[in-house]
């Protein structure tokens, strides 16, 4: 099992307005997370000692630049840290690098730039251009990710040719929701394997296709601004906790394991682990809560949603884990399917013993 990450969506705030954002934005109260709780939440990970990183991400972490010095000086030595941005900050290399400097010395090791032809309506290219090589130059690991509107763009066309090991690019369709709502762009639209088909919402699990030379991938999902998948600590601004970072669709689905007001990090991360329907989801995808209800529970077949309208496998789990009575008429189904993924890793483990 991949360690959790500690998902931090420092701000709901952001200068840019992209057209398939899903943030909770206008309304979304309170819009940050206070930096007293972001340096409270670091330590209480670290405690766990399976949390190997933290993330922030929001909206757009970088409108807080002290803060993030701040909070990072005081969780010196805990975790290493990445950033989520959009490089609205690094009009030129040297700014960038005044920028970086001081979190690279905190333990920020990992920056990810966000840029696409939505971001860049706001923020040229060359922003994200001179902030990944300040990062590179400071020893960072860089990401470029992309979210498209159709499958025929390349991120990396974005560096005109730049490539360095340290240096991957990530890209994703646009789901429409939030902004991109009224869209309405389905799976055929983008001529992809339907959502119920698809395997799961980890990275890796649910990559419509994978490209590795020049370390490119690109993805059929788009997995909020972290784009690592799942089964992590996910905290929202107002504390509520969720095991992957899907904007809106997280609060649609209900997908909510907890409060920090209430619950400490612990028991959210064991209500995760050991959630039957994140389990199956994250591992296997929704291919296999039809295909066991195809199987096994027939009767269950006509209770899932049609996924016609669709683009992505999230649309999909907010149809289905939105609805509390649906959910609670799959219980047999899921617990059935965690069960099998419980015996196959218990396999796997003997095989690796057997290995050894
Ligand atoms: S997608 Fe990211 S950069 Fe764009 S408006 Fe939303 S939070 Fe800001
Ligand atoms: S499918 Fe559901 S659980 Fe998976 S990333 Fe999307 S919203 Fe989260």
């Amino acid at each position: 099992m991949k360690s959790p990450l500690l998902v931090l969506i420092y701000t709901v705030d952001c200068p840019l307005r992209c057209d398939f954002c899903w943030c909770p934005g206008d309304g979304y109260k309170p819009t940050k997370i206070r930096k007293e709780d972001a340096i409270r939440y670091i330590r209480e990970a670290a405690g766990l000692g399976v949390v190997k990183k933290a993330v922030f991400t929001g909206g757009e972490p970088f409108l807080f630049h002290e803060e993030l010095v701040e909070v990072l000086e005081a969780c010196k030595g805990l975790m290493p840290v990445r950033i989520v941005t959009s490089c609205f900050w690094a009009k030129t290399k040297e700014l960038a690098l005044e920028r970086l400097r001081p979190l690279v010395g905190r333990g920020l090791i990992e920056l990810s730039c966000s840029t696409d032809p939505t971001h860049q309506a706001f923020v040229p290219a060359s922003f994200v251009e001179n902030a990944v090589k300040a990062g590179l130059e400071l020893g960072l690991t860089c990401e470029i990710v992309s979210v498209f509107w159709d499958t025929a763009s390349r991120t990396e066309d974005i560096m005109k040719g730049f490539r360095h090991p340290r240096l991957h690019f990530f890209q994703h369709l646009a789901v429409p929701m939030g902004r991109g709502r009224q869209r309405g762009i389905t799976w055929q639209d983008y001529n992809i394997p339907r959502p119920s088909q698809m395997g799961g919402c980890n990275l890796g699990g649910c990559d419509f296709f994978t490209f590795t030379e020049f370390n490119i991938t690109y993805s059929n999902s788009q997995m909020g601004g972290c784009n690592l998948g799942g089964c992590d600590l996910n905290i929202y601004p107002d504390g509520e906790v969720y095991p992957c970072c899907a904007g809106e669709l997280n609060f649609l689905g209900r997908l909510s394991f907890g409060n920090t007001k209430k619950d400490s990090l612990k028991t959210i991360l064991e209500r995760i682990q050991k959630d039957a329907y994140v389990q199956l989801v994250f591992n296997r995808g929704f291919d296999a809560i039809y295909g066991l209800a195809r199987w096994k529970f027939p009767h269950m077949l006509p209770l899932l949603p049609n996924d016609n309208d669709l683009a992505s496998v999230c649309q999909l789990c907010v149809r289905i884990h939105g609805d509390g009575n649906l959910m609670k008429a799959l219980g047999p189904l899921l617990d059935y399917g965690k069960k099998l993924i419980e015996i196959e890793q218990r396999l796997e483990g003997c095989k690796k013993e057997r290995n050894n």
